[in-house]
């Protein structure tokens, strides 16, 4: 049987530690979709549409991983693409309380699901979507934090 994962978050916007952890779990899982999860009525800084091609732009050329949008519960996605795995990535213990919780309620809702983690390599823990946005709102340049072939000029162009 396949081995499918995913990766959910809000991705506002996809930053280099999110690409490290994906390229990471690849060698685990035959597919990864990277599901970018929005609630309609929460404001993000980055149209979903924007933050999905630059997701696909950083794994150009990579089969195994494909990029989704979902309103609604992770499990909901899980079932509808057959995924039997959830990967999140952590970078300290308040990380680790947070998806604590999730993934034990997760695991309660849909019994065939398993949450796999992986620890931040040690370079990428201060690395967030919300210092980029910071960032990025005060007009600074985070290049550094992205994925290689996306700009702080164009997340400067896209926010909203
Ligand atoms: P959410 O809104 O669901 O927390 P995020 O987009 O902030 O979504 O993060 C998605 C996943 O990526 C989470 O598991 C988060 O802990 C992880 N993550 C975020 N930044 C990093 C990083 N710098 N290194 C490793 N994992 C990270």
């Amino acid at each position: 049987m396949e081995r499918i994962a995913i990766f959910p978050g809000s991705f506002d916007p996809f930053t280099i530690g999110h690409e490290s952890i994906v390229k990471r779990a690849l060698p685990m899982f035959d597919k990864i979709i990277i599901m970018i999860g929005y609630n309609s009525n929460k404001k993000s800084f980055f149209p979903l549409e924007t933050r999905k091609e630059w997701i696909e732009r950083a794994f150009d050329g990579e089969p195994k991983i494909s990029v989704d949008i979902h309103e609604g519960l992770t499990v909901d996605f899980c079932k509808k693409v057959k995924a039997q795995y959830i990967l999140r990535g952590l970078r300290t213990s308040a990380d680790f309380e947070y998806e604590r919780a999730i993934a034990q309620v997760n695991k309660l809702m849909h019994e065939g699901i398993e949450s796999v983690f992986l620890l931040t390599k040690p370079e990428h823990t201060p690395v967030a979507s919300t210092i980029v946005r910071d960032i990025i709102f005060h007009d600074g340049n985070a290049d550094q934090f992205l994925p290689s072939g996306v700009t702080s000029e164009e997340l400067k162009a896209a926010r909203q």
